[in-house]
């Protein structure tokens, strides 16, 4: 059966390669005069029956702080999925790319539009599970917006998906995550805290050098990545507020968003 997410290949072109990632390649395109980003799901990177399911509700989700999933068009094989283009590419480059060069409004700015579009998410009760810079991207006038929400329940690679696997996000991962796999809108918070320390740091890799076994014994010796140099100390308050050991002690996206958005009138 068809739905309102089916992409007609008819009205899809296709352009130039923007990037890559867990599925395959991502293409820069055009449907129904809009400039969008194409992925090419590589045969074998998806579980495609279990995606065309959920792709109903992640097309419903729509707000201006999330990377907007268009449709899906699964008469070519394998399928592709059509998003909204961000013309800046992820997060991760962007700030790096702009080392030195970022204001205080600019970085604060960054985790308010990041907290805005998970407030959302929060209210819908879906849960990302891969929240970090990597996973932002970047509008042509620098809003930063969440992208691939979800999506790694589709992804089959057991050393992405399995929390002893080598590509699993362990620096991102909140305590009961790695322990039982207990996802939730908690621990995405866990993950936003390491995401504005990345923002802070204008891009560098949390707990560099040290190994996912290194961090998970750091972690449960009770400790936590540094205040960034550039982060203010009521930021800084905030990332460990989202690294609370207990998830209900830590704020939900609703609060964050309130005391983010208290920071930037300032
Ligand atoms: P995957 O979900 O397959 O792992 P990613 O989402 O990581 O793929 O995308 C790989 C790269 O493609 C990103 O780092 C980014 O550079 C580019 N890309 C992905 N989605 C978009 C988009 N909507 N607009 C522009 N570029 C994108």
């Amino acid at each position: 059966s068809e739905g309102q997410w089916e992409v007609d290949p008819a009205e899809l072109t296709l352009g130039e390669e923007v990037g890559s990632g867990q599925f395959g390649l991502v293409l820069q395109g055009q449907w129904r005069e809009r400039r969008v980003a194409v992925k090419m799901v590589r045969e074998g990177a998806m579980s495609e029956e279990d995606f065309k399911e959920e792709a109903r509700v992640m097309t419903m989700l729509s707000h201006c702080k999330l990377v907007q999933l268009y449709g899906v068009c699964t008469q070519h094989s394998p399928m592709c999925l059509v998003f909204e283009l961000m013309e800046q590419g992820c997060l991760s480059d962007y700030l790096r790319a702009r080392r030195g060069s970022m204001s205080q409004d600019s970085l604060l700015g960054m985790c308010l539009d990041v907290s805005e579009g998970m407030a959302y998410l929060e209210s819908n009760n879906f849960i990302h599970r891969d929240l970090a810079a990597r996973n932002c991207l970047v509008s042509c006038n620098n809003v930063v917006k969440v992208s691939d929400f979800g999506m790694t329940r589709f992804v089959l690679d057991d050393q992405y998906t399995s929390s002893q696997g080598s590509k699993f996000p362990i620096k991102w991962s909140s305590p009961e995550v790695i322990k039982y796999c207990k996802f939730s809108s908690k621990s995405d918070v866990w993950s936003f805290g390491v995401f504005m320390w990345e923002v802070y740091t204008e891009g560098r890799l949390p707990y560099d050098n040290r190994s996912n076994l290194e961090v998970v014994e750091a972690l449960n010796a009770g400790l936590r990545l540094l205040k960034p140099r550039q982060a203010p100390e009521a930021v800084h308050l905030l990332m460990e507020w989202c690294w609370k050991e207990k998830p209900d002690d830590r704020p939900s996206f609703a609060l964050l968003l309130h005391e983010l958005a208290l920071l930037s009138d300032l």
